[in-house]
């Protein structure tokens, strides 16, 4: 499920047609909200999602934290039928003791300086620690270079963000392909784990509906 809205604004982001209503992004695009976003009741969306029969549902955005208080009778009625929730989350929202009591699990992705977001945005201390402390959160960050790896390294130090998962950047094949040559061996030596970007490698940029 993808919501719209996004309190940051990264260069490189591949869903700008989630927040990007003036063409401030790489794309340059100006995307219109009445063609993007879809107004639905909790109710209809809860039961398009049990309709699909699948055992977990990713929450993504955007940014879904935007919107948590609205989010909670929709994901208690997923968790009592039994449906596990992951919440991709750009780790700058604290997470509310109700949402964090469901048993949700948090994928949270911090942005490194390469976003071209204010760190004063980016990184919000409380939030990364609240995240840090829930069981079973994961950590992805999004990299390109070796230096990317010591930012990451830093913010791990000082808001315990583990486990690490390291993402390369990109939005088409080629541009995974190099940047997961170039952090490979890093990674490794740092004990962190490495994923590809399995969606690109699939379809490209192209949009789902
Ligand atoms: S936080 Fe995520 S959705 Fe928001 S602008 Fe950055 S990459 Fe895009």
């Amino acid at each position: 499920m993808r919501l719209g809205g996004c309190n940051l604004s990264c260069r490189w982001c591949d869903t700008p047609y989630t927040w990007d209503w003036t063409g401030m992004g790489n794309s340059g695009v100006a995307y219109d909200p009445r063609q993007e976003l879809r107004p639905m009741a909790w109710t209809d969306v809860l039961r398009t999602l049990l309709d699909f029969e699948v055992p977990l549902i990713v929450v993504s955005g955007g940014e879904p934290l935007s919107q948590q208080r609205r989010l909670l009778p929709l994901l208690r009625e997923l968790r009592a039928a039994g449906r596990k929730v992951e919440i991709e989350t750009n780790g700058t929202v604290v997470p509310r003791d109700d949402l964090v009591a469901l048993g949700v699990r948090f994928n949270v992705s911090p942005k490194l300086s390469h976003s071209g977001d204010p760190e004063s945005r980016r990184i919000v201390p409380a939030a990364l620690r609240a995240f840090a402390a829930v069981p079973d959160t994961a950590f992805k960050f999004v990299c390109r270079n070796k230096s990317d790896l010591d930012e990451v390294a830093s913010l791990v130090d000082r808001y315990g963000t583990r486990p690490v998962w390291i993402m390369p950047e990109g939005q088409v094949p080629t541009e995974v392909g190099r940047h997961l040559s170039a952090l490979g061996d890093d990674v490794v030596a740092r004990g962190w784990n490495l994923t590809t970007r399995l969606h690109v490698a699939v379809w490209g940029d192209r949009r789902g509906v």
